[in-house]
């Protein structure tokens, strides 16, 4: 009997999405659809590599029927059970869908077309075309009924038992009203050639053949090429060509530039990547984002959830591998395990690294572009790619106090223009631009014409960890540590040795007052304009990074932070008078309560109490 199910909520709101036109070209439901058959093919296939009754004349089969209004798509793969269809087609199972279903809106609102396929939820773009979706499903393999399910696509769909004998799927579109087009034969073979060309298996459509005899007769024609893209030499590969695989690879979008690799020898495989234009939606989607590269071996499609085929800070990168020496009929998970993966890992990450320097030199625009998308999650690989980690500092650049905002620069080009006296690489770590240059740690280095790195990423802090050096300068940041400024005339160490003699008063009653919050309370050269900044030592994390970690409940180490007066400064030097008078006057701790939130809120440090805050500077005020 039939069963009536309602859809979840969030499919609900996806399929009102689809029908309210989320998609600016409908015609690509039929590379959703055909994508699904064709990956069901691949899993049958993959499994007949181990059991031989499985196998099959793999195809698949579009069928038109002009009076039902029907356009159907048959494949011989793996087909679902009922609880496979309830299962894949009645839920979105996947992890971040309401962040994706917010994304999808917003694009939507910009008039960015084709997001659904990123989500791995294609097949509802069927209801674009058709008022009523019919699957009929036979699992392969089970010995588990056929099934039919069925919906119109708004509140609720049916589930039922059929009589299907052949293992596969069949996903029938009854045709809306004004879409008689997609019931033309020739509409149906032009979005086929377009769109589905390299697809592996043939799709067939019958056509009807006059003969010479003028009687008709039915012929199946092979609509698609199926020439496997990357096998076919570089040179023959148009642009246009690229453009639609690519397309079919991430569900949309560009590529920005195709690499090929054609490894001979011991480890023989064949690979062509591409750089995405724009950042996919889904690259941080936890369950989706591991899907980059797909993997073949000798043509047939083993797994496109391969994290062994590269690091995980070019996940962005989509693609295909296929391999001659890797053993086919072997399950999916030994496969990962072999180790001619890694050597295939290493081989694609030198490659790709090494073609975005030669972007770098040959095409700084571009090169920037592509920065601009995925900078920040190739920065990781500085942490977590050791042996590549040279490379990788080669190809990363950041925004500069002295620059314009966006104008990004790599470290080589921050060396070329450093004056010859200035020994290393200085950077910042602060939450934004804005708050970056107006931390008073940056007024030494504006005094001596210095530049620093601004890092504004949250990843940043991370690999700045493990950054050390570059070019044989060490990278040191403006606010943390004693300030490492080039070597100094000791004239000035001794003014400071100095004037903390003098100050010595003032330096240790502010400690005394605040030593929950403060390591120590010090003079400082950083210093030309404002009276007093927070720094860290030299191994502490920044404020910002233990506000992320506190966010995402990991504990962090609360690290106290030193203040730095500067000595040169009326306020402070008022504060020293202040104290020398009478350590206990009011007036004094007021100056003291200002100063330290002071230096909080140029960090961008919230205050811990800002009505005793403003307090203070109400009663100073008076
Ligand atoms: P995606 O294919 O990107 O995962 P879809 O919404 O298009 O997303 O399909 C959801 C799931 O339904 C697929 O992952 C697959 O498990 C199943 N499915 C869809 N079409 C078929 C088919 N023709 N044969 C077998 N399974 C299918």
């Amino acid at each position: 009997m039939a069963e009536t199910m309602q859809f979840k909520a969030e499919v609900k709101q996806l399929l009102d999405l689809v029908i309210h036109s989320l998609y600016s070209n409908p015609d690509i439901f039929l590379r959703e659809l055909v994508a699904n058959a064709a990956d069901a093919i691949d899993k049958a296939r993959f499994a007949a590599l181990t059991d031989d009754k499985l196998a099959r004349d793999w195809q698949i089969r579009l069928a038109i029927d002009k009076e039902r209004r029907t356009l159907s798509i048959t494949d011989n793969g793996v087909g679902m059970t009922a609880d496979e269809v309830k299962e894949n087609i009645g839920t979105i199972a996947k992890s971040g869908t309401k962040a994706f279903l917010e994304n999808l809106k917003n694009a939507q609102a910009a008039g960015t077309p084709e997001l659904i396929g990123q989500f791995g939820v294609g097949f509802y773009a069927a209801f674009m075309v058709a008022d009523n979706v019919t699957i009929e499903s036979k699992r392969a393999g089970m010995d588990a009924p056929a099934v039919r399910w069925s919906s119109d696509g708004t509140e609720e769909y049916t589930i039922e038992e059929c009589d299907r004998a052949e293992t596969g799927t069949t996903v029938t579109l009854h045709i809306k009203g004004d879409k008689d087009i997609y019931l033309e034969n020739w509409k149906i073979s032009e979005i086929i050639h377009k769109y589905s060309d390299f697809i592996e298996y043939p799709i067939i459509l019958p056509f009807v053949k006059t003969n010479e005899d003028k009687t008709t007769s039915i012929e199946d024609r092979t609509l698609n090429s199926q020439k496997a893209i990357w096998l076919r030499p570089a040179s023959e590969v148009t642009e246009e060509e690229h453009n639609t695989f690519f397309a079919h690879l991430a569900h949309g979008g560009k590529p920005l530039k195709h690499i090929n690799i054609n490894a001979e020898g011991t480890n023989e495989f064949k690979a062509l990547i591409y750089i995405p234009e724009e950042t996919p939606f889904n690259l941080f989607m936890p369950d989706l984002q591991k899907k980059g590269l797909q993997l073949y071996v000798k043509r047939v499609f083993i797994t496109d959830n391969c994290e062994a085929l590269v690091p995980d800070y070019l996940r962005f990168l989509r693609g295909v591998v296929d391999s001659s020496d890797l053993p086919l009929n072997v399950s999916r998970e030994i496969l990962q395990e072999n180790p001619l993966l890694g050597s295939i890992k290493r081989a694609v990450t030198g490659k790709v690294l090494g073609e975005l320097k030669k972007m770098l030199e040959r095409d700084a625009e571009q090169y920037k572009k592509f920065f601009k998308e995925f900078g920040k999650i190739l920065k990781e690989g500085i942490h977590i790619d050791p042996a590549n980690q040279e490379k990788i500092k080669d190809l990363v650049m950041f925004e500069t106090m002295n620059g314009k905002p966006g104008e990004l620069v790599t470290l080589k080009e921050y060396i070329n223009a450093m004056p010859s006296e200035q020994e290393h690489i200085y950077y910042i770590i602060a939450e934004s631009r804005q708050l970056a240059l107006a931390s008073p740690a940056l007024e030494i280095f504006k005094s001596k014409g210095y530049d620093v790195l601004l890092m504004t990423d949250p990843v940043d802090e991370f690999i700045m960890q493990n950054f050390m050096q570059y070019d044989k300068k060490y990278l040191k940041s403006a606010n943390k540590g004693e300030l490492e400024i080039e070597k100094d005339p000791d004239a000035e160490e001794n003014a400071l040795a100095e004037a903390t003699k003098k100050y010595q008063k003032l330096l240790d009653y502010i400690f005394d007052k605040l030593q929950d919050k403060l390591s120590a309370v010090r003079l400082t050269r950083r210093l030309t304009d404002s009276t007093c900044c927070l720094v860290g030592d030299s191994n502490s994390i920044s404020p910002q990074l233990e506000r992320l970690l506190k966010a995402m409940h990991q504990t962090a180490p609360e690290s106290k932070r030193i203040l730095e007066l500067n000595p040169n400064h009326p306020v402070v030097e008022k504060m020293l008078s202040l104290c020398e008078n009478d350590a206990n006057s009011e007036q004094l701790a007021q100056y003291t309560d200002i100063l330290y939130g002071e230096a909080l809120l140029t960090e961008g440090s919230p205050l811990p109490d800002p009505l005793a805050f403003v307090k203070s500077v109400s009663a100073l005020m008076k």
